[in-house]
């Protein structure tokens, strides 16, 4: 923000110029004495001391001024109403004098006020490194954008039903806000929509917007934060008062947490600048009517360190999740983003639906982009499935790196291990099926990867799901137990894993028969007790053993189950492995087509 700064140089510039201007102007003035018409007859008197005369005369009438040079280098002017009987008294009196025609004004009056001009507008130039003036002008206006109209609609938000839905209402307010007022219907004010970045809630907030066809502005918290004292709250003021001369529109805030932070938490100084920032917005809020036509729609992904006043009634008092797309959703996202996309008929978008778990509408929006890339630099026509599990790699597990020398025993123990997951992957109904095993090393560190399609996003995890995510997990380390002569660091991982699952069953989740359902996790994440209290275990000596106990049982359960899997699949078990050295990856129907 520092161009503020600058900003203000032109000002300081052209007040020094006006008085340096002023002054010389003011003084040349001085130098000139004025006569009266005594002063000038008695001045005729002596014309020993005159040097030059000179009339100026107007066009159409008798009148005008005339200027004496004295030769004692003073100069004299005076009004002339009858010029002819001056000239006729200088005649007499044996004067020279010289007739100029007036047109009223001097271009040497003229003369400073141009010059001043110039140099202003070079002076602003170099200031604002040639952006021109129009920026000065808004010197502490808002930088919202001035209001945008925006061609998205409710056709470019894929997946995202219920969001849509809940917000129908907005849009038909804002294209009539009349009926709903006529009927005493309340619109919410404010809109909050929380989400994870990339998951498309500007887009929401802009397809709002173009569906309703009202100007849309925006702004992001953090663009505030940034600014001086006083500047952010004015900057709030201007943009309300620029949204309310173009109702019905839409006010978005994008970050506004880094606003709308819980008062009074805020370190250092420029926590009192927030404060005033945010109160001017509450005050904003509240100062509108209901129903005057303007929504404001607010992003974050941290509602919990939001100001418990921003969410009052009047305020934002609707709340929308937009959360991470689930797989039918992911498959709409993927689909509107290859629209504009030549694609192979080996794509199949269902697939990559099935495997971008996780991922974000951004995320989705990216990986189809490189998949375009990709296809491009190889001067392909069209996108394949290829391209996209390049992309997918990319995007997702970090570049493959091909060009890292493993030695034959690393790859050969790499496949065993990736194969031992890859059969309980196979074999487990909760956590299969399998989509792709790989020994080529990735960008972030693994050695190798097996990766799972699971079929559906199920918001709860089953015990039995549980145990058979464990046993997976356990999956490589056995096949290196069972096939080679020594076991190797490679599961440490998995090990993580393991132990992390079959703790949080027994101490979280009540899933252990003989502790029942008692939370004793000690690094809960209660944060309002005390240390104190937080610290002391609040269980028994034989209930710590117990919970040892217990989870010792399950991984030992697990461990029994997964081993005898894989043993009965000795056979395939080599097969992948000879399979995998010779290819590095393979998919799941090759995979499956080994059983
Ligand atoms: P956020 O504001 O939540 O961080 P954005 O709205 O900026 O996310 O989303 C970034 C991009 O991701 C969008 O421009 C769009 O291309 C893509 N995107 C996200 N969600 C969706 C969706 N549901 N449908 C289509 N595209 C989406
Ligand atoms: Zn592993």
């Amino acid at each position: 923000m520092n161009n503020q700064k600058t900003f203000r140089f032109p000002w300081i510039a052209l007040l020094i110029i006006v008085i340096i201007y002023g002054s010389l102007i003011f003084s040349s003035r001085n130098n000139t004495n004025r006569l009266s018409a005594q002063g000038l007859e008695q001045m005729l008197q002596s014309p020993e001391k005159i040097e030059e005369v000179v009339i100026n005369s107007s066009r159409d009438n008798n009148t005008g001024s005339v200027t004496i040079h004295s030769r004692n280098g003073s100069v004299y002017s005076s009004t002339l109403t009858d010029i002819d009987r001056t000239a006729a008294k200088l005649e007499e009196a044996g004067i020279d004098y010289t007739v100029q025609l007036d047109s009223g004004y001097r271009l040497n009056d003229f003369i400073p006020y141009i010059v001043m001009l110039v140099m202003f507008m070079v002076i602003l130039r170099v200031m604002t490194g040639g952006r021109g003036q129009g920026q000065m002008m808004n010197f502490g206006k808002s930088r919202a954008k001035l209001a945008v109209r925006t061609d998205l609609n409710m056709e470019n938000v894929a997946g995202m039903v219920e969001e849509k839905e809940e917000l129908r209402e907005i849009v038909e307010f804002l294209k009539n806000p009349k009926t709903f007022i006529e009927m005493g219907a309340r619109i919410p004010k404010g809109i909050i929509l929380v989400g994870a970045p990339g998951t498309g809630k500007t887009l929401l907030a802009k397809a709002v917007a173009g569906e309703a066809n009202v100007p849309f502005f925006s702004i992001s918290g953090s663009d505030f934060v940034e600014m001086y004292v006083g500047v952010g709250a004015a900057r709030v003021r201007d943009m309300f008062d620029e949204a309310k001369r173009n109702s019905p529109c839409i006010i978005f805030i994008d970050e506004i947490d880094a606003v709308a932070r819980r008062r009074g938490t805020g370190l250092g100084g420029s926590h009192d600048e927030r404060e005033q920032t945010l109160n001017q917005m509450l005050v904003e809020m509240d100062g509108f009517a209901q129903n005057q036509g303007i929504i404001v729609m607010a992003a974050t992904n941290r509602v919990d360190i939001l100001d418990p006043a921003i969410m009052r009634p009047g305020r934002f008092d609707r709340k929308i999740v937009v959360s991470k797309p689930d797989v039918a959703a992911r498959e709409s996202i993927l689909k509107l983003h290859s629209k504009n996309k030549h694609l192979a008929a080996d794509v199949d978008l269902k697939r990559v639906a099935q495997t971008t778990a996780g991922y974000t509408g951004a995320d989705l929006e990216n990986l189809m982009n490189e998949a375009a890339i990709k296809a491009v630099m190889d001067k392909k026509s069209v996108i394949n499935q290829s391209d996209i599990n390049d992309a997918f790699i990319k995007t997702g597990i970090g570049t493959e790196k091909k060009s890292k020398v493993i030695s034959e025993r690393d790859k050969k123990i790499t496949a065993y291990h990736e194969t031992g997951h890859a059969i309980l992957f196979h074999l487990l109904e909760d956590v299969g099926p399998v989509h792709m095993i790989s020994i080529i090393p990735t960008g972030e560190g693994a050695a190798g990867y097996t990766m799972p399609l699971p079929d559906k996003d199920n918001s709860f995890i089953t015990r039995t799901q549980l145990k058979h995510m464990m046993m997976a997990a356990m999956g490589g380390r056995i096949a290196e137990e069972l096939i080679c002569e020594d076991i190797t660091t490679g599961a440490s991982q998995d090990i993580k894993q393991v132990t992390k699952i079959a703790r949080a069953m027994v101490m979280q989740y009540g899933m252990s028969d003989k502790i029942g359902m008692i939370n004793c996790d000690e690094n809960g994440d209660d944060v309002f007790l005390g240390y104190d209290i937080a610290h002391n275990k609040t269980y028994s000596d034989e209930l710590l053993s117990l919970i040892d106990s217990e989870i010792r049982a399950l991984v030992e359960e697990c461990y029994t189950a997964a081993k005898s899997m894989i043993m009965s699949h000795r056979n395939v078990l080599e097969k992948s492995c000879e399979l995998l050295l010779e290819k590095e990856k393979i998919t799941g129907e090759e995979f499956a087509a080994l059983f």
